[in-house]
């Protein structure tokens, strides 16, 4: 039987302000060398990384909050990641858990998500595996040879878990000046070759390892967004496949509206800030730890503290004056001095401004369906596109995506 999907933390409007997503750096090691990271220079300070027993100091001081969200460094290179995530969910009662990862650690992968849904029953696991374009521009873009790696990943995470709801398989690309030019093709070869249930877009923000690899503008962006709107409503009908009338049209609601309130806001803010129309809760809501125990209230913004100089105490530095002065510092609404292209922080603010929310949503889902427009994603399609980009067949064959 078919597993569902636990009720996210994102399905609920929300208005008290409190702690709900904690992003916690996990190592600053990784096993890729991506032009376009923006976490690079602070892995190369090399500084150790928090400790389990540390990690565990701050889970238990943190109370209840809804969403775990790794980072990196690239999480699978930390060797105690299962028991991590199962701490938090043990003492915190997380609901939701986000696992980014380059995908090039198949078997490992498998076994944690297995393990994780073993021990962690009742959360929701949004694995997210990164793929920027058709094979070498994909490597080129993240510096190691990894493109079939992480299609063989994608493909076994689908064959061990595509009846199990609770774990909701992703791919995310970040446009550069390597793949911009065929990212609506790939987009198309995504759809239609592999059985996942979002495929984000985002362009590549903070300081990049590479220099000049963000090419993306605001007028470009939107042309983008405008053309892979129509599959935001197929992954909404695939998402809500099985579930009843009522189901499919509150999914396909949210899907389509958060997915386009959100690009509409990352290109008004990609030549220069401006206003998001809500407040960021960056900081209110959302606490970031560094992989060496610095902390932020966002991944944008630079480090306010040490997790070492409050005791490892999440409720004290939610509550300390260096939080404060930094939630004054971003400001509120129309005033704020702040703002960014962050998806994350955008997904994680809205639903704290609900008014807000539901409009845009409303205006999202109109615009989307005056975009929709039939596609052609069949056979032919695909496999003209696995020429032009010289993909190899018979390795995708092999691994089973053909
Ligand atoms: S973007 Fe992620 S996978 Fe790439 S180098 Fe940075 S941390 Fe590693
Ligand atoms: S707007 Fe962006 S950079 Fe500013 S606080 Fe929010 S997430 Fe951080």
């Amino acid at each position: 039987m078919r597993e569902r999907r636990s009720g996210s933390s994102f399905n609920s409007l929300r208005s008290e302000r409190k702690l709900e997503s904690v992003f916690l750096f996990t190592t600053g090691k990784c096993n890729a060398r991506c032009t376009m990271c923006f976490y690079a220079q602070d892995m190369e300070k090399k500084a150790a990384d928090l400790s389990f027993e540390e990690i565990q100091k701050l889970s238990l001081s943190a109370g209840r909050f809804n969403r775990l969200w790794l980072s990196g460094g690239e999480p699978t290179l930390r060797e105690d990641l299962p028991e991590i995530i199962e701490m938090f969910y043990k003492n915190n009662g997380i609901r939701d858990i986000n696992f980014p990862t380059n995908g090039i650690k198949t078997d490992l992968l498998i076994d944690w998500l297995k393990r994780i849904r073993k021990n962690c029953p009742g959360s929701n696991i949004s694995i997210s595996i990164s793929v920027d374009g058709f094979g070498e521009t994909h490597d080129i873009q993240r510096g190691v040879p990894s493109f079939y790696k992480a299609a063989e990943t994608l493909k076994k995470i689908d064959d061990n878990f595509r009846d199990d709801g609770k774990v909701i398989k992703n791919i995310a690309t970040v446009i550069t000046k390597y793949n911009v030019g065929e990212v609506l093709d790939f987009v198309l070869w995504v759809y239609g070759r592999f059985n996942v249930s979002t495929h984000t877009i985002e362009a590549a923000r903070g300081t990049t390892r590479e220099d000049g690899v963000k090419v993306v503008t605001e007028q470009s962006l939107r042309e983008i967004q405008d053309a892979l709107a129509p599959y935001y409503l197929l992954y909404a009908r695939r998402i809500g496949e099985g579930m009843n009338a009522l189901g499919r049209g509150i999914t396909e609601f949210f899907y389509v509206g958060l997915m386009r309130a959100m690009y509409n806001i990352r290109a008004e803010n990609i030549d220069k800030p401006t206003c998001w129309n809500m407040d960021c809760t960056a900081g209110e809501t959302t606490l970031v730890l560094d992989y060496d125990g610095r902390f932020r209230a966002c991944e944008l913004r630079d480090p306010i503290g040490r997790v070492q100089d409050y005791d490892y105490d999440i409720q004290r530095i939610m509550q300390s004056q260096a939080m404060k002065a930094e939630i004054d510092a971003i400001g509120h609404g129309y005033k704020a001095n702040c703002w960014c292209t962050h998806g994350c922080w955008i997904m994680s603010s809205i639903v704290f401004n609900p008014l807000k929310m539901m409009q845009k949503l409303m205006a999202a889902n109109r615009e989307t369906k005056k975009l929709n427009r039939p596609l052609d994603i069949s056979e032919k399609v695909l496999t003209e596109l696995e020429g032009k980009y010289r993909l190899d067949r018979d390795k995708l064959k092999a691994l089973g995506i053909l």
